[in-house]
């Protein structure tokens, strides 16, 4: 429950910005109230307006896998700035964001960095519709690329739970470049390139499905569209914004064994500064300017306060990797889920879950969950009690039941300990 200085704050901020809020998420509508405000967070916690204590699983949607203010992030932040925040020439830093990208991941040659996700997506889509010569593009059902026109079309979180399939304001004429079709449903994708492979730019799709909660992929579903991409000469897209430096050091497709023809990055690249990225193979990023005539640029871009806690924040990853981190990490998410599935089914709930390197999904469903309308089947009124139950115990989860929980690599057996009993009494409460 927001306290009285949320309250008021938000009520303040309703006058002044569209629902409030600067991304629409934020406003709790999902779980039915009004958001509480963000303070300062240490580490695993956030503390909000109202002097209340979380430990922290949304970690700002993803990109906080250091957890809040790390020290080294900081101090890489502060003395960057005290060089100057941006010049809009070419900086040293940079190259050194690029060098570690590239040599993390194994599919990227070349690398361009932008300062969202929705950038790294709109750019990768339009470079792919240019090297193909082709113009219709193919995402799944439940994925979330960023809010560009053409990927408002089956959205997925944000847009699914505020219950817009589709936004006013995208010409039809785009949205109808755009095929959604069920993930995880290989059979779907071949039938499509067997009626339209030859007008197909790109498959795009979230190697782990973070946007609708977490859904895996099936064994062999990944490497299967690679192959038909591949038969029909389409490009393949791994939006890594979510599970880039996530599920592993090198992403999904470092855990699946694929290689993409492009990749997009945004989240954890930036060590939650406003950071995206986006690159794969020469031949293709080559035809980005001022190399090649696909145009894109951007003001800010490798922003220096941004590249240096990039960049620091990448190095401590790489390091902590060789010391088991995201087994760590996973271990800590498998851990929640276990609890939950325990507490759920002594108590004859739906309840379903699974963790993959630092991040997990809970599911009030009964059953595995493979697509979106699998999602849809949860039962969203217990998320939204267990989401409140374990808020008023100092837990904080994504306030909606779309959405992906986020461990970070400063989450301690305290705060698991602390996530489990909170459990166990919010599951008593549960109705
Ligand atoms: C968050 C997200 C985006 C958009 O990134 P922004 O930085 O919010 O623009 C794109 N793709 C995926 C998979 C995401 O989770």
């Amino acid at each position: 429950m927001a306290g009285p200085k949320a309250t008021a704050a938000f009520e303040q901020a309703l006058q002044l910005m569209p629902g409030g809020v600067n991304s629409p998420v934020r406003a709790f509508k999902s779980v039915g109230s009004t958001p509480i405000f963000a303070d300062r967070g240490e580490g695993p916690y956030l503390y909000d307006t109202d002097g209340q204590r979380y430990v922290d699983y949304l970690m700002s949607w993803g990109p906080l896998i250091w957890g809040h203010a790390h020290p080294e992030i900081v101090q890489a932040i502060r003395s960057a700035a005290e060089r100057g925040t941006s010049f809009g020439l070419p900086t040293e830093l940079e190259t050194a964001m690029a060098q570690k990208v590239i040599q993390l991941l194994p599919s990227l040659e070349v690398v361009r960095m932008v300062n969202s996700g929705t950038e790294a997506t709109m750019s990768a889509i339009r470079l792919a519709r240019a090297a193909t010569k082709r113009s219709y593009v193919v995402k799944f059902v439940g994925c979330y690329h960023g809010h560009a026109d053409q990927f408002l079309v089956k959205a997925g979180s944000g847009v699914a739970s505020l219950g817009l399939p589709d936004s006013p304001g995208v010409p039809k004429e785009i949205a109808e470049r755009t095929i959604a079709i069920p993930y995880n449903d290989i059979d779907a994708l071949r039938d499509l390139f067997l009626t339209r492979g030859e007008e197909i730019a790109a498959v795009i799709v979230e190697p782990v499905a973070g946007n609708m909660n977490c859904v895996l992929p099936r064994p062999g579903y990944l490497q299967a569209v690679r192959e038909l991409t591949r038969s029909y000469d389409a490009l393949l897209i791994f939006d890594e914004v979510i599970t880039g430096f996530r599920v592993g050091l090198s992403g999904a497709q470092g855990r699946f064994g694929i290689q993409p023809d492009l990749t997009t990055f945004g989240k954890v690249i930036g060590a939650g500064l406003p950071v995206g990225a986006y690159g794969g193979r020469r031949d293709l990023m080559e035809m980005i300017a001022p190399s090649g005539p696909v145009y894109q640029g951007g003001t800010l871009s490798g922003n220096p306060l941004a590249m240096s806690a990039g960049l620091v924040s990448l190095n401590m990853l790489e390091q902590a990797a060789n010391d088991g981190l995201y087994e760590r990490m996973e271990q800590y998410g498998n851990q929640v889920v276990e609890q939950f599935l325990r507490l759920g089914q002594a108590r004859g709930l739906p309840v379903y879950g699974h963790a993959i390197g630092g991040m997990y999904g809970l599911f009030f469903h009964e059953g595995p969950v493979y697509d979106f309308a699998d999602v849809c089947t949860s039962n969203v009124e217990l998320y939204v009690q267990f989401f409140h139950s374990m808020l008023a115990k100092g837990v904080l989860f994504a306030p909606s039941a779309m959405e992906s929980a986020f461990v970070s690599a400063v989450h301690t057996e305290t705060e698991l300990n602390a996530t489990l009993d909170a459990m166990e009494r919010a599951f008593a409460e549960l109705k």
